[in-house]
């Protein structure tokens, strides 16, 4: 019922920065090269999140929104399915148990545009609607029916920060899509969706960071890791929080001890205390070595091996920093 449905959401959808996720996760599965994330008041507030994917069909919208629909085949349960498996068709619908949630969409192959709006769970009816080709999803009043879940929310500074966070994930993990933050009608960042790494990095962090970055790029020939690339920061630029530390596993964002240690290792005791380099690394690691946790709130990842993939991990950065003189 509709109780037991919203305690649910509560669950999966746990502040805007997990809305953000999901609806930028659909977007990039929708084949998108542009997308522009637009969060009001941290996102407590609303999130939009427009995109120039594939789009929908009236159907397609009225199904999208249904309980365990999901228009994408997942098979095992391997790291490259893990992201959609994370709500099996779930995302959408959860998200309009809980908030107003309105999808306007338009088939890139051609076709009108149509509109749906969810509020409380209930669905109305599908409109036409004037839209260009691609998605705009927009959320608004997060968890006004579920007071508890609301109550948990942190000042809005704290929730743009989760949404910023997980917009540069994506946003450095796809440098090929455009992505644009948006927080209360001004530009956060807005990447250029050139495909290059360095250029991403800029738009995303700076100039300061940018230019003090080099370059990863190991192909270890043993073990389970058959490659780790990416860019690592000089030891003196460096930040507070691990947030800037960010690792991929084939592709897709992870939070895995294993390589954040391994990445400080690296550094040895050239970082002053309590102090983090910028570094995106991605590492490719044969499937059946890598141990997913698949809660929906989480990308954690465990390794059979895991101190192998920590001392791959550790040279290949040690010998991008000497390579660079630091
Ligand atoms: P899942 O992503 O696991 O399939 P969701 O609830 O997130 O579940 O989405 C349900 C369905 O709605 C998707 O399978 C997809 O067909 C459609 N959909 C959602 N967002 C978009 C989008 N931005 N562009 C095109 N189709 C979308
Ligand atoms: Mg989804």
């Amino acid at each position: 019922d509709a109780t037991v449905r919203r305690i649910a959401a509560g669950e999966v959808v746990e502040r805007p920065a997990s809305v953000v996720k999901e609806l930028v996760e659909n977007s990039l599965d929708a084949a998108a090269s542009r997308v522009t994330v637009a969060v009001e008041g941290g996102g407590v507030d609303g999130v939009r999140v427009r995109d120039d994917g594939v789009g929908m069909t009236a159907a397609d919208l009225e199904r999208a929104v249904e309980e365990h629909t999901t228009s994408k085949i997942s098979g095992g349960a391997d790291l490259e399915a893990v992201g959609t498996l994370g709500f099996r068709g779930e995302a959408l619908h959860t998200i309009g148990a809980v908030s107003r949630l309105t999808i306007r969409s338009r088939p890139r192959s051609g076709g009108r545009g149509h509109e749906l709006v969810v509020e409380g769970g209930a669905a109305g009816e599908v409109e036409p609607s004037g839209c260009p080709p691609g998605t705009v999803v927009e959320v608004e009043d997060l968890f006004y029916n579920t007071p508890a879940r609301r109550k948990f929310l942190k000042t809005e500074a704290t929730e743009f920060d989760h949404v910023n966070r997980v917009v540069t994930q994506y946003a450095l993990a796809n440098p090929d899509v455009a992505a644009t933050l948006e927080h209360d009608g001004r530009e956060v960042f807005s990447t250029a969706g050139s495909g290059d790494l360095e250029s991403t990095m800029l738009a995303v962090y700076g100039r300061d960071v940018a230019s003090a970055m080099v370059e990863v790029d190991a192909d270890p020939e043993a073990g389970p890791i058959t490659s780790v690339s990416g860019l690592v920061s000089h030891p003196e630029t460096t930040r507070a929080g691990r947030e800037y530390l960010s690792t991929f596993v084939n592709g897709r964002y992870v939070t895995a001890g294993t390589l954040r240690e391994a990445v400080l290792d690296a550094y040895g005791d050239q970082l002053a205390p309590d102090r983090y380099p910028f570094a995106v690394l991605f590492a490719e690691v044969s499937p059946d070595a890598v141990d997913v946790n698949v809660h929906p709130r989480k990308m954690e990842v465990r390794f059979d091996a895991e101190d192998a993939v920590g001392d791959a991990v550790t040279t290949a950065v040690r010998e991008a920093l000497l390579d660079a003189g630091l």
